[in-house]
């Protein structure tokens, strides 16, 4: 008989009083026990489970039970839409079902003895986004659950998720613990490492090196003992190119402006017969399919590696990836997770941008960096993707085990190499603090004031089309920078002129009315281009980088004025705007290039923008000396503080080793700063910062006390720095910005930082 009495409210009650016991508590297994026991109870149901997902295996785990059989305890698992636990974790939704084995998901697990449980009811346990699990009861009578009972069970399974979110890191990190090799120890200088944040966010997951001089072929272990037949490597060549195609597939939702290239390389390869085709033939002559694959892939990247064509060497990589995916679903078979670094964080010696990417289709968790330098262009990939990075100069990580778990607080810089329990729950509760802190500075508003009311604006800094959304959610009042060279890093071909017309209408539509600022192509220095020779320069940051590429490849430079005055057309506000100007000469020669495009634009009597506003991002200290000249024959200007930072003090902005010769507050670089807002103001011309330094808390007053009026910064620091600006009244700023100038030294700055940080509450921003 169903009872009437159940006291919900009560068990809520309770259930909050448990979720705070975990945090004492050393035996999570009992917690789960008193938890299930306790909504049992209230529910006054036969049964109660909690199935916990584990990222690992990406199965459903049943965790803790009531009524099913304890010993089923770790060994009911199920996948994502398998059984009835399955399903409701796949929909996201209760399922209240009154006779359970006649829905069509039913799926009976010999081991729990559930047979007599008709009345079944399960909901989804979320935290947020995260998905946690499922909490289930079940009942001998049919019929028994109903829609109370359904919204108890949401009341129970979102208090309970706090407590099981927690809890569920804890077993997480004992599975992983498990299986490492035993004898393992980090050594204790490696347990915390400190890096630099280069993309914010937190990450626990098991580690992976990525290793783009190794071979991808090394690290999967092939069992001697398993024979595998002609089928065996046909399935696995049909599994790649399905993953490879769904990859694509994914991919182009996630980045439209890549159009997925990178994985057409490897579909290519793979339909090449020669490579299949000679893996079979070895097969057919009774090589185990194996060594069959190893040995055709090491054919091939011998033969591309000795090309003198970088396009042609970059292969190699194609191929070694291509090759340890066939392997991976030869010996894992195709239902195992064929992907080394999916769920998993990356530490890396070195990424190309494509690298980046291909991780990022991966679902990785978090990149570890062991090199490279905060501005490095993929830090700034890495942030528009949303993925945590740090960067250490810790080469020993490296050395870690596979699999070994790892805490990355990408808010302050932590790497816990396999972190204690204790740890874990220090950082779940950081990590609750600082999501809640975000969505409260999300509150923005849609115009900038300082406290005494002047008018300051904030722009975007776009890297990719999908950053264009949080832009405009964070009250953009533009775009002050689009780096337009992110299509062409990741591609395996140049994008047309088309194409790059579909990236710009995009920008152009995306922000109607406002301001729309595209920087011609900057590659070169640390944006190499595959298909480009660029690579075998010494120093690429010196080299033929930027403007001086685009003049160099006058072709691929008109091709992208073109798409910009086109997609233009019926823009009320665009920009172009050119990196790299080191001399009046070269801004003429630049605007020059723009008339003529539209000359030709004209004669073809193609519609296009006939009076964009044409800018020059003051990157080189050079034009200090000229900027009252350039200036005037600017319609706006920009500064670039990394590449200013880098060229003025000498010092490569991605080499980690010099890092901390990197530094904005040199005396030369404030007050090149100030010479150039001070000559921008006397001409009535607008200036804005988009370098690294516009988002840096303890630099917004100083920029705004030289006079600076315009911010572009990418779209997550809105909040912070409209906050910060807020606070300040311009004479408040000015005298902070006085007081910078005043100092000779860069200890002198540095002190003076900290003295001002301090008073005003402005703390270090985070990347
Ligand atoms: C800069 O140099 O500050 C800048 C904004 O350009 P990028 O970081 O793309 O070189
Ligand atoms: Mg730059």
């Amino acid at each position: 008989m169903k009872k009437k009495d159940r006291r919900h409210l009560h068990l809520l009650c309770d259930i909050s009083e448990l979720a705070a016991l975990l945090i004492g508590s050393e035996n999570i297994q009992s917690f789960f026990q008193q938890a299930v026991e306790l909504v049992a109870r209230h529910m006054d149901a036969d049964v109660c489970s909690i199935y916990l997902f584990d990222d690992v295996s990406q199965e459903l785990v049943l965790e803790a039970t009531m009524g099913l059989n304890p010993e089923a305890v770790g060994q009911i698992r199920m996948k994502i839409g398998e059984g009835l636990v399955g399903t409701t974790f796949q929909q996201l939704k209760p399922l209240n079902e009154g006779y359970a084995s006649g829905h069509p998901n039913f799926k009976y697990f010999k081991e729990a003895q559930e047979d007599p449980f008709d009345s079944f009811l399960a909901v989804p346990i979320l935290r947020g986004e995260e998905k946690i699990g499922v909490l289930v009861v079940q009942h001998k009578t049919r019929n028994y659950f109903d829609e109370v009972d359904v919204m108890a069970m949401r009341a129970i399974a979102s208090q309970l998720a706090v407590a099981v979110g927690n809890a569920r890191l804890l077993i997480g990190n004992i599975r992983l613990r498990e299986k490492l090799p035993h004898d393992h120890r980090i050594p204790e200088d490696l347990e915390y490492v400190e890096g630099e944040v280069a993309s914010q966010g937190f990450a626990l997951a098991q580690a992976t090196t990525f290793d783009r001089r190794q071979g991808a072929l090394v690290s999967i272990a092939i069992d001697s003992d398993c024979e595998y037949s002609l089928r065996d490597f046909h399935q696995a060549l049909q599994a790649t190119a399905a993953q490879l195609q769904d990859l694509q597939y994914r991919f182009s939702q996630r980045l439209p402006e890549s159009a997925s290239l990178i994985f057409t390389a490897h579909l290519m390869i793979l339909k090449d017969v020669r490579f299949a085709g000679e893996m079979e033939n070895l097969i057919k002559s009774g090589v185990p399919p194996p060594e069959a694959i190893k040995r055709v892939t090491q054919h091939y990247v011998e033969l591309y590696s000795s090309s003198p064509h970088p396009y042609t060497k970059e292969k190699t990589h194609d191929v070694q990836d291509l090759a340890g995916r066939i392997l991976r679903n030869l010996v894992h078979g195709v239902e195992e997770d064929p992907f080394l670094s999916e769920n998993r964080i990356v530490i890396a010696p070195e990424l190309y941008p494509s690298d980046v990417l291909k991780l990022a289709s991966e679902d990785i968790k978090g990149i570890i960096l062991v090199g490279g330098g905060v501005t490095a262009h993929v830090s700034l990939l890495a942030r528009s993707l949303q993925i945590p990075m740090i960067i250490a100069n810790r080469s020993e990580l490296l050395h870690i085990p596979e699999g070994t778990p790892v805490i990355m607080d990408a808010e302050i810089g932590g790497i816990y190499v396999q972190p204690s329990d204790d740890i874990i729950l220090r950082y779940e509760s950081r990590k609750q603090i600082e999501l809640k802190a975000e969505t409260l500075s999300n509150e923005v508003s849609p115009t900038t004031l300082t406290r005494d009311g002047a008018r300051i604006k904030l722009l975007a800094n776009i890297n990719l089309l999908h950053d264009l959304e949080l832009a405009r959610e964070l009250k953009a009042e533009g775009i002050g920078l689009y780096r337009s060279e992110f299509p062409f890093l990741f591609r395996s071909a140049l994008p047309s002129e088309e194409e790059q017309y579909v990236i710009y209408r995009k920008l152009f539509d995306g922000m109607p009315g406002n301001v729309v600022t595209i920087r011609t192509l900057d590659l070169g220095g640390d944006k190499l281009l595959i298909y480009s020779n660029a690579r075998g320069e010494a120093n690429p940051a010196l080299g033929l980088r930027a403007i001086r590429f685009s003049f160099r490849h006058r072709e691929i430079f008109n091709q992208q004025l073109r798409a910009i005055l086109r997609a233009a057309t019926e823009a009320e506000n665009a920009r172009i705007m050119f990196p790299m100007i080191s001399s009046l000469d070269e801004f003429r020669e630049a605007k020059q290039a723009v008339y003529d495009c539209m000359q030709e634009l004209a004669r073809k009597k193609l519609p296009y923008h006939q009076t964009p506003f044409i800018g020059a991002l003051i990157e080189i200290p050079a034009v200090v000396e000229i900027i009252d000249d350039l200036v005037a024959e600017s319609d706006f200007l920009s500064i670039g503080t990394n590449d200013f930072v880098q060229y003025l003090l000498a010092v490569d902005r991605a080499n980690e080793k010099v890092s901390e010769f990197f530094r904005p507050d040199h005396p030369s670089v404030l007050r090149g700063l100030a010479k150039i807002s001070k000559a921008a103001n006397a001409q009535q011309k607008e200036l804005s910062i988009c370098g690294e330094m516009a988002h840096e808390p303890a630099y917004i007053p100083f920029l705004l006390g030289i006079g600076v009026q315009i911010f572009s910064v990418y779209p997550k620091f809105l909040p912070s720095v409209q906050k910060i600006i807020c606070g300040f009244t311009m004479s408040d700023a000015q005298i902070y910005a006085d007081q910078l100038l005043a100092e000779k030294t860069l200890k002198g700055v540095r002190e003076a930082l900290t003295r001002l940080s301090k008073t005003h509450n402005l703390n270090k921003s985070k990347g």
